[in-house]
């Protein structure tokens, strides 16, 4: 799940890593008051859960409470990578000086988190990374005791060769680890970390993305959820009970169960396919819970064929028959659906579907899947040509 910035700097500021503080405001109006209030001048940022945000325009500095109005109607305005912005953080603006790039993330190869840094920070950090991978700098760590200051130091020590700035750098570091491992974040980054002219350094801007099964034990993690945010598939999926993990193929798959989504995804492997996502349906399920699952599926532009695996027990047949054929009636699909169905009411299921002439029928997982992955094969063809 992610967070927005101005939450993730109070995460951050609980773990003593200096952040400006500042008001969270929904209108132009408010944001005038709110820069008031705090005086001086002000930088207007945009609350999207969404990169990039400078370069697209929502950031802005003000100089006065009347421009910071302004500055906030125009972001408002704003849509940042698809996504309209509802909320402005107002906070002080940092004369800055150099900004260094600080992130912590987990590894899921290594099975360790990592610490990543490079001196070249700010806005083309990604571009740093693609073109000159060896300025970024990277160390694993401890998942129970978090960088160690040796090694904190050794790697604030790649970044910045003045030992009093390097050692201040490494403080940083060791408190953005315990931030990563006590919020069960899967990416925390500081990006610009400024070093102050005043002196100091401070985290300009904050990002942290929760690891869903945290968030979904820990109240106080869900409390960070904006339904603004919620239109995204995972959401979704959350809320009609189905579990969903986005892959990288071309294969949609609909099943019952973990076991057999497991199953399904080896079968599409071993016969030279590729699952375009995971998506267990659950035991019981209901025709609107199918809807909700093509849905998402289809929302995909990878997708090229959709294979229902439906092993029939509290799960009824003839449920997933309805919701295939109700989602059909909504939606315009014009993606091949290939249906093995097995069990409680498959008869009557397959009758249903027959009726309607909506998917193709396969006996056996082994012809399901194998249908599936040549359809996808022929759809693509079409597709191209
Ligand atoms: P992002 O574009 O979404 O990563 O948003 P950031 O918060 O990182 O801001 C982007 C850039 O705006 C930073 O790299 C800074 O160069 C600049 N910026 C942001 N806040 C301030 C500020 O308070 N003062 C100054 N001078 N520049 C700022
Ligand atoms: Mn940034």
């Amino acid at each position: 799940m992610n967070i927005h910035e101005y939450q993730a700097k109070e995460i951050f500021g609980h773990y003593g890593i200096r952040v400006h503080a500042g008001k969270v405001v929904r209108t132009a109006g408010e944001a005038g008051d709110a820069a008031q209030a705090l005086g001086g001048r002000m930088v207007i940022k945009a609350q999207v859960h969404a990169g990039g945000r400078g370069k697209a325009g929502g950031i802005k500095l003000a100089d006065t409470w009347e421009e910071a109005r302004e500055k906030a109607d125009g972001i408002l305005g704003l849509t940042i990578k698809g996504i309209p912005v509802r909320k402005v953080f107002v906070t002080p603006a940092a004369e800055i000086g150099h900004e260094y790039y600080l992130g912590a993330i987990l590894d899921r190869e290594a099975r360790l988190p990592m610490m990543m840094v490079s001196r070249e920070g700010g806005i083309d950090i990604e571009e740093v990374a693609a073109k000159t991978p060896e300025k970024i700098h990277k160390l694993h760590f401890d998942p129970y005791h978090g960088l160690r200051s040796f090694q904190a130091r050794e790697l604030a020590h790649t970044i910045e060769p003045d030992g009093r700035k390097a050692l201040a750098i490494a403080g940083v570091l060791v408190k953005l680890s315990q931030a990563f491992l006590g919020v069960h974040a899967t990416l925390a980054e500081i990006n610009p970390l400024v070093e102050l002219q005043a002196g100091g350094f401070l985290a300009l801007d904050a990002k942290i993305n929760l690891d869903d099964s945290a968030v979904a034990m820990r109240s106080d993690l869900e409390a960070l959820r904006d339904p603004d945010m919620r239109d995204d598939k995972q959401d979704k999926a959350r809320e009609f009970g189905l579990s969903f993990i986005p892959l990288e193929g071309n294969i949609g798959c609909v099943v019952n169960g973990a076991g057999l989504a497991m199953a399904t995804m080896d079968l599409v492997k071993h016969f030279g396919g590729d699952p375009a996502n995971f998506l267990d349906i659950g035991g019981s399920s209901s025709p609107e819970k199918v809807v909700t699952a093509l849905e998402i599926i289809t929302a995909d532009p990878r997708v090229q064929a959709i294979l229902f695996n439906i092993f029939g027990g509290i799960t009824r047949c003839d449920h997933v028959a309805e919701g295939i054929v109700t989602a059909l009636r909504e939606t315009k699909i014009d993606l091949p659906i290939v249906v093995r169905l097995t069990g409680t009411n498959a008869e009557r299921g397959r009758k249903i579907l027959e009726e309607s002439g909506a998917a193709i029928f396969a006996a056996t997982m082994e012809e399901a899947v194998q249908e599936a992955i040549r359809q996808a094969g022929l759809n693509d063809k079409g597709k191209r040509t």
